[in-house]
């Protein structure tokens, strides 16, 4: 247990070198930490094994909470590029994080908030504020104690808020960069002022094979995890990410050139079904020995709920029987890009038994005229057009909204696909032949998709967004209506600027359209269908943010369905 005097001594802030504040209510010990740092290469699936530990645990009865601390000076990850990053995942209450918080509120089948995700560009801009606000009391405001201070609060915020029995923190990037280091060390505090049964460290790590050796290699994972025991981090897992599973010669070399017992170093090779990860990491025994680290086994006694091994089992589909969907999207150099979306459609896959195949239709190639259209849609039963900004193979994408209607191929439009959908009607039903939106023609005479009112006023990127969870009122009678179990209210996230021009409303009518959901009590449209094509109907929001694998998103399983239909 940490000591008694210690603990006095961390909670003053009376400007003396200890800088550790403990909110109202928290107590050492009630809630444990997992710290889990990667070591190497990033980009190995951190994110995934990390949330895999948090279904293991949940499983097993404890209440797990995890936290990402992402080591860029960004605020949060709405102004990053999503070819570059990955997509940009939202949550309910609007902070816009990396894809990490998505897969772990599908893996943990729970809604996150602010408080689980925090970037260096959030805490310095707190401590900034702090400072000009004149609260260190005349103090000069250092990486230590204030950085990693405030690190620590955030942490035992967390912990008093949610009561959780152990909150996993993954720390962005790999031991050794430069922009994590502060809350490296602010690991290292928390270790020292928790205590060593409190505090269990993880390290991912990766083993090489390279192909001209054609054997594992340990070495840079050694130096890795040297760095982690350099900068005062004694790890007591070890988890080796490697190609093949990881032999007993190089579990051995691990285990003795890190001080890690043995049977705490796993084995984590590549397999094609990530869902089965949390049940595979138990056969390991991996729980057992994070709960001896945190002295937990004699609290959370049972072996784990069967919910796993159902759960394992619900999450794969029948590959004899396959279905091809399109994805008209822009950054199709990585799947990344829009794995929210690969995921809603894996989430259907299991509901339908169906496996899913997926073509990627480069826009940008058909509005050039590069390729045609019945080219480009060769083998494909049914499009998503997904979300995006800027001009960029929108008019290609129109033209894959008109073949979709003309030839009756499920279409289902998220987002900019509504849009797009909109300003096709428009042009090729309602005789609109310069109908646009003014994000990509700002003076178009046929606005017929338009800045939002409530957004007209605020200015600059990163701040003027329509985001988060939003109530969406279904209209009585409809697809949609049906779809979502006769709700007359649903909650799905925004990211947008635009929207359908209220002034169009009627025109959209007369050519066919319905629109069966809107924001309550504003003309603001948010679900469209077309009732007489085989399948036709876009969303302003991303369903895709909110499907869960065993709870697959309305509007995604149908389009599948139908799509899947000769
Ligand atoms: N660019 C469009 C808008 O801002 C669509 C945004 C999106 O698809 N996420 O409204």
């Amino acid at each position: 247990m940490a000591k008694k005097g210690l603990l006095e001594k961390i909670v003053s802030t009376s400007g003396d070198e200890f800088y550790t504040p403990m909110p109202p209510g928290y107590k050492i010990g009630k809630t444990k930490y997992i710290v889990v740092t990667g070591s190497v290469i990033s980009g190995i699936g951190k994110g995934t094994i990390n949330s895999s530990v948090c279904k293991m645990l949940q499983d097993r009865g404890l209440k797990v909470e995890p936290i990402k601390l992402e080591a860029y000076l960004n605020v949060d990850s709405g102004t990053l590029n999503p070819f570059r990053h990955g997509e940009v995942f939202v949550l309910d209450d609007g902070l816009e994080t990396d894809l990490d918080l998505g897969t772990y509120e599908r893996m943990l089948d729970k809604n996150l908030c602010s408080d689980n995700f925090v970037t260096s560009g959030r805490i310095y801009k707190t401590l900034i504020e702090n400072e000009r606000a004149g609260k260190y009391l005349g103090r000069d405001v250092q990486f230590i104690p204030h950085v990693t201070g405030e690190i620590k609060k955030v942490l035992r915020n967390l912990a008093v808020k949610t009561k959780a029995d152990v909150i996993v923190i993954e720390i962005g990037g790999t031991v050794g960069d430069f922009e994590n280091m502060f809350a490296i060390e602010a690991m290292r505090e928390m270790l020292h002022e928790e205590g060593k049964e409190n505090v269990c460290i993880t390290n991912i790590t990766y083993i090489l094979q390279p192909k001209s050796l054609g054997e594992q290699k340990t070495k840079a994972a050694q130096l890795g995890i040297r760095k982690l025991l350099e900068l005062g981090l004694s790890p007591n897992i070890i988890i080796c990410r490697s190609e093949n599973p990881l032999n007993e010669k190089s579990r051995e070399k691990i285990s003795l050139n890190s001080n890690v017992p043995l049977e705490r170093v796993f084995g984590v090779h590549n397999v094609s079904n990530i869902y089965s990860l949390p049940l595979s990491l138990r056969e390991k025994g991996m729980d057992e020995k994070i709960l001896e680290v945190l002295e937990l086994n004699k609290k959370f006694k049972t072996n784990g709920n069967k919910e796993l091994e159902e759960w394992s089992k619900k999450t794969s589909c029948d590959s004899k029987s396959t279905v091809t969907i399109g994805i008209a999207g822009k950054y199709t150099g990585s799947s990344d890009t829009y794995i929210s979306i690969l995921k809603a459609l894996e989430h259907c896959s299991f509901a339908l038994n169906k496996c899913v195949e997926i073509k990627w239709i480069e826009t940008t190639e058909i509005e050039k005229g590069k390729v045609k259209i019945e080219e480009a849609m060769k083998g494909i039963q049914g499009v998503i057009v997904p979300g995006g900004f800027g001009s960029r193979g929108v008019e290609g994408k129109i033209e894959v909204s008109k073949y979709c209607r003309e030839k009756n191929i499920p279409y289902l439009g998220l987002c900019l696909g509504f849009q797009i959908a909109l300003i096709d009607i428009a042009r090729n039903v309602s005789g609109l032949k310069e109908a646009n939106s003014t994000e990509f023609e700002p003076k178009a005479k046929q606005a017929v998709i338009d800045i939002l009112p409530e957004q007209k006023k605020i200015e600059g990127l990163g701040g003027n967004m329509r985001l988060g969870g939003k109530d969406v009122e279904v209209k009585e009678g409809t697809i949609a209506f049906k779809l979502h179990g006769n709700k007359r209210q649903i909650r799905r996230r925004f990211r947008h600027r635009f929207e359908c021009n209220p002034e169009y409303i009627e025109t959209f009518e007369k050519a066919g359209i319905v629109f069966s959901g809107k924001a309550p009590k504003h003309p603001i449209m948010q679900i469209l269908e077309m009732p007489k094509q085989k399948f036709f109907m876009a969303s302003q929001f991303h369903p895709e943010f909110t499907s869960r694998p065993l709870n697959p998103d309305p509007l995604f399983l149908e389009f599948v369905k139908k799509s899947s239909e000769k």
